[in-house]
């Protein structure tokens, strides 16, 4: 029995088309600004959100990490989503790499203007004044839920009218443009800075997209180095990334179709229960705070590979290595491991 991997959008494969553009790229030393890929991708990206430049690099933290570096300086704060990527997931990186506290605000669905403004008032004496704002569209956490742009139009009036910054973590951007309609530049207008992942729903072996200002993704680019993250002949990664702009957005449609039958076969039983996804995750609430991974355990042994989003969640992302057949086959796995615990 093959399993099927349904841990996170990061684990699929990249397709024989993505590998073959990856042999064919022309590529240069990076690091000397040399790699033509590369500079396709970033302008290629950084019109698409419509910013003013991009830059490349290995991984959505460290995109997230030299935007914080970047906004802010030491002893100071950023203000985000109550348990965002930014503040839970990166291993306390805003206070070890850039000296600032994450403030979480609102719950995991969101927080509104007067949230911020609340926390913007408070700044006085030992308290930090709040450096940057960071939001993140979808929600991972709530399971890939669209941020509403009603609310987010109103924190980017709030923050405008402190002289704030926003840095917007949209991962998951291309999930939140295919389930909404909303075009992607109108998306990433949220935030003075935008990263987007390669390596999630796209599909990709790695990579994401900072984009801003080109002041300061000139400043950016100079910390890329300082972390790390500079690479040489990234251009074969970066032909992933222009093989996936082209090839795996709109296909998007597919993963959210896939979570909303999962969901309608499984969301309610007497183990748990589920809200419809918006996107391409499933999150199976258990009741009585009981332990996931006690689930899980069983779930992955019959065959479905997954982990909890929270103590007393269940978590099934899709992507593209899974198609209708597998859907099927989870929807039978899950129901018998459910089956047998009575
Ligand atoms: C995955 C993810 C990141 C970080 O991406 P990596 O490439 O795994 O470092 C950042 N923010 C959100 C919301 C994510 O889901």
């Amino acid at each position: 029995m093959k399993p099927i991997d349904l841990r996170s959008d990061t684990v699929s494969q990249p397709t024989p088309a993505m590998r073959a553009a990856m042999a064919a790229a022309v590529v240069g030393d990076d690091c000397y600004g040399d790699d033509p890929s590369v500079q396709q991708l970033e302008a290629r990206v950084a019109e698409l959100l419509g910013k003013q430049a991009g830059l490349f690099l290995p991984s959505g933290t460290m995109a997230n990490q030299l935007a914080i570096a970047t906004h802010t300086r030491p002893g100071r704060a950023i203000a985000c989503v109550r348990e965002a990527h930014i503040q839970v997931h990166e291993d306390a990186s805003p206070a070890r790499l850039s000296g600032v506290q994450a403030m979480g605000l609102g719950d995991r669905y969101g927080f509104g203007a007067e949230a911020l403004e609340d926390l913007i008032r408070e700044e006085s004496c030992g308290w930090p004044r709040v450096e940057l704002v960071c939001v993140e569209n979808t929600l991972g956490l709530a399971g890939g839920r669209v941020w509403s742009q009603a609310e987010l139009a109103e924190v980017r009036a709030c923050a405008q009218h402190y002289e704030r910054p926003i840095h917007l973590d949209g991962a998951r951007l291309w999930n939140a443009h295919i389930a909404s309609g909303e075009p992607l530049s109108k998306l990433a207008a949220i935030g003075d800075s935008v990263s987007v992942c390669l390596s999630k729903g796209l599909g990709c072996p790695a990579g994401t997209v900072l984009c801003g200002e080109s002041t300061f993704i000139a400043r950016a680019r100079e910390t890329r180095h300082a972390f790390g993250g500079a690479l040489r002949q990234s251009g074969v990664l970066a032909a992933a990334g222009l093989h996936a702009l082209e090839h795996h957005i709109e296909r998007l449609a597919h993963d959210h179709r896939h979570a909303h039958q999962l969901w309608a076969a499984l969301g309610e039983t007497p183990h748990w229960s589920a809200r419809a996804p918006e996107t391409n995750m499933v999150i199976f609430e258990l009741p009585e705070r009981r332990d996931a991974e006690r689930l899980c355990r069983p779930l992955r042994e019959a065959g479905v590979l997954c982990y909890p989003n929270k103590y007393s969640e269940i978590r099934y992302v899709l992507h593209l290595g899974i198609d209708d057949a597998a859907v099927e086959q989870v929807i039978t796995r899950t129901r018998a491991v459910l089956d047998a615990l009575g």
